[in-house]
């Protein structure tokens, strides 16, 4: 029976990337997206041609409106949801802690973490047995960042996917019994477009030697470990951090 994933910040990098694994395992595929409506068209046109459904839908996953119309539409216009990979998130240029405005405090939280937050909790009125749902499975994007600290650069950042392990552990715990999984995967240093938009377009050329690999992952690099977590091939795996970092 076919069945729908929601990617939150699919339109590129590590979300784009998910979607397309997702299709070919079978998943129909909504495909989340704040500003870049052309790229999520591209990301459609990829799921289709592994002749899954794709839906671009945008949402900002920091606004509870939008969140509540994005999951209205997944229930008019989708086969069942049974999936949900909360991707969407964002880093900010480097800054000391004293140095940090409130504005960038609360975007940073508003959209890595309430955005995460509410998005499970959406996915769980429709997934989750207790609301009369099939069961599914949750992926959160953490960050090794949230081992690392991210000092000197982004603590708020590090902090914030700090947020998404605890998160991810007690929720996982808390619907076990209810057919729903969720499990996070904390990628390293991957190259995408993420490190530019933080004011660092170099930063994967300056960090991959400092890799034990000696080396950047793929964004698909890391979409295999999500995909595997989403999927059925890991039917007993909940409530576990996997690191997709090349070592570090
Ligand atoms: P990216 O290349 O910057 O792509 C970000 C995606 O998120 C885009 O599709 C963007 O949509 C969407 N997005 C941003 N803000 C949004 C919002 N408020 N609502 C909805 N969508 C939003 O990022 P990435 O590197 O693939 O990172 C994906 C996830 O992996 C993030 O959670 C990140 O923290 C995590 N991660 C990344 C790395 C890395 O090195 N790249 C390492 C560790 C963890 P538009 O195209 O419309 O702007």
């Amino acid at each position: 029976m076919s069945q729908t994933v929601l990617i939150t910040g699919a339109s590129r990098g590590i979300g784009a990337a998910c979607a397309e694994l997702a299709a070919r395992q079978g998943w129909d595929v909504v495909v989340n997206y704040q500003h870049n409506a052309q790229a999520a068209q591209h990301v459609v046109q990829a799921v289709q041609a592994h002749g899954r459904q794709a839906w671009a839908m945008q949402a900002d996953v920091a606004s509870e409106p939008d969140l509540l119309r994005l999951f209205a539409n997944i229930d008019q216009q989708c086969t069942p949801l049974r999936g949900l990979i909360n991707n969407a998130g964002v880093v900010d240029v480097p800054c000391r802690v004293d140095e940090m405005s409130w504005p960038r405090l609360e975007r940073m939280m508003r959209i890595n973490v309430l955005g995460t937050m509410a998005c499970a909790r959406e996915a769980l009125r429709r997934m989750s047995t207790r609301h009369g749902g099939q069961g599914g499975s949750i992926v959160n994007l953490s960050s090794a960042a949230a081992r690392l600290g991210g000092g000197g650069q982004y603590v708020d950042y590090a902090a914030s996917k700090g947020a998404i392990d605890t998160f991810t552990l007690g929720l996982a715990r808390e619907v076990a019994a209810e057919g729903v999984r969720v499990n996070a995967v904390r990628p390293g240093l991957i190259d995408t477009d993420i490190h530019a938009s933080g004011g660092l377009p170099n930063r994967v050329r300056d960090l991959a030697p400092t890799v034990p690999m000696g080396r950047a992952g793929t964004a698909h690099e890391v979409a295999q470990a999500v995909v595997w977590l989403l999927g059925n091939d890991s039917p007993y795996t909940t409530a576990s951090l996997l690191d997709i970092g090349g070592g570090r």
